[in-house]
C-alpha cells in the first residue's frame, strides 16, 4: 500500500488487527517518508529508525499472538522534552545536547505499554520557551502549509510531523499553549487536558503548575486513542490526579452539540491585533455549531487583559527555579577549562542555554528577589486565582468556552518579532493553563495566504471526553480536517 499515512488511526489499528499490513511495513512507510521529506520541514531531531523497526516487530509479534491494544503497531512520535530511556532527550537545548535519559517519561512508558512504536523525538523551542519552535538549538522546523513559516511552538516539531504526515500523531506538551497553537498554525487538533490529567513524571520541567501533556493529531478520534494512552494518575507525579479516566474513543459521541451553551467573550473579540480572518473564520466556526443546535451565549470574561503579564511573572518565576539543575556538574552541557567552580557554573550555562531561556530566567530570578517577591510574584499569584474565579463563574451558564487559539496564522520564519509582539500572541491560550482548564484546537478553515485557522474551545475541569467529542460530531459535519497540505501529498 503506498497511502498508509492517509489512514486515521481507528483505520490503522483495525488494518493492523486484520493483518491489512503489518506494523513493519507501517513503520518503514513512515520511515521511508521521515528520509524523503523531513529534510524540508525538518520536524525530527532524532530518527529512531533501528528501535521503531524493532518494536515494530514486536507489536506483529503481538498481534499474531492476541495479545495485542489497539494500538498496537501504531507509530507515534514523541516532543523531545519526554525522556526516552537510552535514546538522547534534548528538550531543544544545546544544554541537553548530549543528554541520553536513564528512564522513560510515564508518557512513554505508558506509549511502550499500549504497543505504540516510537518513530523519534520531534522539534520544540527550547525548553518549550516560545511560540514559533525557532527558539531550538537545532534550528527552525517548517510548517508543512508554507515552508517559509514556523508550525508554531513550543510543540512545533510535533505538529509539523503531523501535518507532514510524517508521523499518525505525537505527544506535545502545554505551559501556556504549546499544544493548541502549533495544532491552530499547522491545521491539526490538539488537546490540553486539566492539570493533573496526564503524568508530568519525565517530562522536563517548564513551569511545574502550568506545563501538561497532551495528543496533537488529524481529528479529535485521533486524540481520542492518544489521550487514552496519556491520561491517568501516577504516583511518580505528586499533582497528577487519582481519578478515574475515560474511554475517550467509546465518548466521543457522548455530547450532543444540540443545546450546548457556548460562551463567546466579548472580550476576546476585540484584541488588538485579532486577524480579520482569524476572525471571520471562527465566526464561520461558531455559525456552523450553532446551526448544529449550540446555543451561542456572550459572556464577559473581565481579566483578559492580564492574562499575559501574569503568565509572563508566573512562567518565568518557576522556570528559573527549574532550570536551576543545568550547572554543568551532573548532566549535560559543561563548559571546557573552568578556571574555578563559580566560572564553571557561569559559563556552562551562558554557553549552554539559549537567549529567550536567559532572558526568563533574569525575569524569573528577579521577580522572585527578595524585595520584589510580593510586588510582582505574589500579586501575580493573587490575579492568577481572579483568573480562575471568572472562568468559573462563566461556566455557571455556559458549557464551553469558544476563542481564536491564536490572534494570527503563522508567522514568517524569521520574523524576528521582539519578545513582547510574540509574547502577546499567547493572548488566547495562557489564561487556560493558569486556571488549569482543559482546551481543544479544532482547524477551522485557512486565511487567504492557505495557512490554516483554529478554534479553541475551553472546557471546565475534567471535560476533556465533552471537547472531543464536541469537535468530533464538528469534524462530522466539516472538513477542514481532512484537508492535507501539499508536501503530506508527495509519496515516498
Ligand atoms: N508561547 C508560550 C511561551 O513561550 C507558551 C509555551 C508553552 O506552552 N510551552 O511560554
Amino acid at each position: 500500500m503506498t497511502d498508509l499515512h492517509r489512514l486515521s488511526i481507528r483505520e490503522l489499528s483495525e488494518g493492523l488487527a486484520n493483518a491489512q499490513f503489518s506494523s513493519r511495513e507501517l513503520t518503514e512507510h513512515y520511515l521511508k517518508r521521515i528520509a524523503k521529506i523531513d529534510a524540508q520541514v525538518k520536524a525530527y531531531v532524532t530518527v529512531t529508525a533501528e528501535q521503531a523497526l524493532a518494536e515494530a516487530d514486536a507489536a506483529d509479534a503481538a498481534i499474531k499472538s492476541g495479545n495485542a491494544s489497539a494500538l498496537t503497531g501504531v507509530p507515534v512520535a514523541h516532543k523531545d522534552i519526554f525522556c526516552t530511556q537510552g535514546i538522547k532527550t534534548t528538550a531543544g537545548s544545546k544544554m541537553l545536547d548530549n543528554f541520553i535519559s536513564p528512564y522513560d517519561a510515564t508518557v512513554v512508558a505508558k506509549g511502550k505499554a499500549a504497543g505504540l512504536v516510537t518513530l523519534g523525538k520531534v522539534n520544540m523551542d527550547e525548553f518549550a520557551m516560545g511560540s514559533t519552535s525557532e527558539n531550538s538549538y537545532y534550528g527552525a522546523t517548517a510548517n508543512p502549509w508554507n515552508l517559509g513559516h514556523v508550525p508554531g511552538g513550543s510543540s512545533g516539531g510535533s505538529a509539523a510531523a503531523v501535518a507532514a504526515d510524517l508521523a499518525p500523531f505525537a505527544t506535545g506538551t502545554d505551559t501556556g499553549g504549546s499544544i493548541r497553537q502549533p495544532a491552530s498554525f499547522c491545521g491539526l487538533t490538539g488537546l490540553k487536558p486539566t492539570y493533573g490529567r496526564v503524568s508530568r513524571f519525565g517530562m522536563i520541567a517548564y513551569a511545574s503548575s502550568l506545563d501538561q501533556g497532551g495528543p496533537m493529531a488529524r481529528s479529535a478520534e485521533d486524540c481520542a486513542y492518544l489521550m487514552n494512552v496519556m491520561a491517568g494518575h501516577d504516583a511518580k507525579d505528586s499533582t497528577s490526579m487519582d481519578k478515574d479516566v475515560d474511554d475517550y474513543v467509546a465518548n466521543l459521541n457522548a455530547t450532543s452539540v444540540k443545546g450546548l451553551r457556548i460562551g463567546i467573550p466579548k472580550q476576546y473579540f476585540n484584541v488588538e491585533g485579532l486577524d480579520a480572518d482569524v476572525k471571520a473564520r471562527v465566526e464561520e466556526s461558531l455559525k456552523k455549531l450553532e446551526d448544529m443546535g449550540a446555543i451561542l451565549v456572550e459572556i464577559d470574561l473581565d481579566m483578559t487583559e492580564s492574562y499575559v503579564p501574569t503568565y509572563y511573572l508566573i512562567a518565568p518565576a518557576e522556570a528559573s527555579s527549574n532550570l536551576s539543575r543545568y550547572d554543568g556538574v551532573r548532566y549535560g552541557y559543561r563548559a571546557e577549562n573552568p578556571v574555578d567552580l563559580m566560572d564553571l557554573y557561569k559559563r556552562s550555562r551562558s554557553e549552554g542555554f539559549g537567549a529567550e531561556v536567559q532572558r526568563r530566567i533574569l525575569i524569573g530570578t528577579y521577580a522572585l528577589s527578595a524585595g520584589y517577591y510580593d510586588a510582582y510574584y505574589v500579586k501575580a499569584q493573587k490575579v492568577r486565582r481572579l483568573i480562575q474565579q471568572d472562568f468559573l463563574k462563566a461556566f455557571e451558564s455556559v458549557d464551553v468556552i469558544a476563542a481564536p487559539s491564536a490572534p494570527t496564522t503563522a508567522y514568517k520564519i524569521g520574523a524576528d518579532l521582539t519578545p513582547v509582539e510574540m509574547y502577546l500572541g499567547d493572548i488566547y491560550t495562557l489564561a487556560v493553563n493558569l486556571a488549569g482548564l482543559p482546551a481543544i484546537n479544532a482547524p477551522v478553515g485557512f486565511d487567504q495566504n492557505n495557512l490554516p485557522v483554529g478554534l479553541q474551545l475551553i472546557g471546565t475541569y475534567w471535560s476533556e471526553s465533552q471537547l472531543l467529542s464536541v469537535v468530533h460530531q464538528y469534524q462530522q459535519a466539516t472538513d477542514w480536517h481532512t484537508q492535507r497540505a501539499a508536501i503530506a501529498e508527495e509519496n515516498a
